[in-house]
């Protein structure tokens, strides 16, 4: 055994990882959870990045119908944040050193092109500050409300000042599974049509994967083969974030009885790292869906980045999330040297500051 994880390893470091190494690895967890680290340790050595940012979800208003979002428990305290509020937040975040803004909001019925290109022109003009914003799903969104390619949408919202996309909405790209918990969102093909799009333009974007509802093993590494595919063709991902699946006020989590456990984080985590190698370097863990402690602990499983400060987070927050609304830079940088590891604040393309 020992002779064939040798040889295991060495295909893993070379970048030649198949699916059924995946599937037999997340069976062996120790040796999975070995070379995660390992491979995390080679990349990244004992470096922790985060990134000062703030969230700003300008509308709860959504014709979506997600079935894990708490967005649509909301519906009778629907609000669209005035230009005034959003560049109050702004100042706000400028003031906490943040270098992004982070801007998403729910699906909007009366919004086009023009009204999301002005709120990203209105903080450009006043304000030096990455504009990371705007899912595939909005952009899919934004070009119906116009009439326009989503690739017109991309590049109107590129020359208005955006800086990179979230890559959410993947949620699991699977169309048998999405049409269980997110009927009305684009399909896998659409998203990653999107998202090559967006590369294509000089647009990058992050990656992510929501775990932990009815997917199954292989399809969450079906997820993550997928991404890796994307990334060898366009090398635009700047990271990849596996998101738990929030349980609390909303119609999936009626139906989901269990939480998952912390090894369960952990395997996802450190698969990601694995399936990823060498294509994607960055694999984040979210503070804001798995609590400070443990978050924490995933820097042993792969993980070398936890995000952002973000400020107000209130997707994840309605639905349950157990962190607060903001984790300050020295809250970072305490957790992260209690770790062993060295801390570093780095932009949204992760340059180091
Ligand atoms: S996840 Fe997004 S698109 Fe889906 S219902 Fe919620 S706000 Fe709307």
């Amino acid at each position: 055994m020992r002779d064939d994880f040798d040889e295991l390893y060495e295909k893993i470091r070379k970048g030649g990882i198949e699916r059924e190494d995946a599937i037999f690895l997340a069976g062996n967890p120790l040796y999975l959870f070995c070379i995660a680290d390992e491979l995390r340790r080679q990349e990244k050595g004992g470096v922790v990045t985060y990134v000062v940012n703030r969230n700003i979800n300008f509308t709860n208003v959504c014709v979506g119908n997600c079935k894990f979002c708490a967005f649509g428990e909301e519906k009778e305290k629907g609000y669209l944040l005035s230009m005034d509020v959003v560049l109050s937040k702004v100042v706000e975040a400028v003031n906490n050193e943040a270098t992004e803004i982070c801007i998403q909001g729910g699906l909007h019925p009366d919004l086009a092109l023009a009204d999301y290109c002005g709120i990203i022109e209105s903080i450009k003009s006043e304000f030096d500050v990455h504009i990371h914003a705007f899912s595939p799903m909005e952009i899919y969104h934004v070009a119906r409300n116009s009439g326009m390619s989503e690739e017109e949408v991309l590049i109107g919202l590129k020359r208005a000042g955006l800086g990179s996309i979230p890559g959410t909405a993947a949620e699991i790209l699977d169309d048998s599974i999405r049409e269980i918990i997110c009927p009305g969102k684009i399909k896998t093909d659409k998203w990653v049509e999107i998202i090559k799009t967006a590369h294509r333009l000089g647009v990058p974007s992050t990656a992510t994967i929501m775990y932990g509802h009815i997917e199954s093993l292989e399809a969450r590494i079906d997820h993550i083969f997928r991404i890796r595919e994307i990334q060898k063709e366009t090398c635009g991902f700047t990271e990849f974030v596996p998101l738990k699946f929030m349980r609390r006020n909303n119609e999936l989590g009626r139906m989901v009885k269990r939480e998952v456990p912390f090894l369960e984080n952990a395997m996802v985590h450190a698969l990601s790292r694995v399936i990823l190698h060498p294509y994607c370097e960055n694999v984040q863990a979210s503070w804001v869906k798995l609590g400070v402690g443990e978050v924490q602990k995933m820097l042993y499983f792969g993980v070398n980045d936890l995000g952002g400060t973000l400020m107000e987070e209130n997707i994840s927050r309605l639905s349950g999330a157990p962190a607060g609304e903001y984790m300050s830079p020295e809250d970072f940088e305490r957790l992260i040297k209690d770790a062993g590891r060295t801390p570093k604040r780095r932009n949204t393309l992760y340059e180091l500051l």
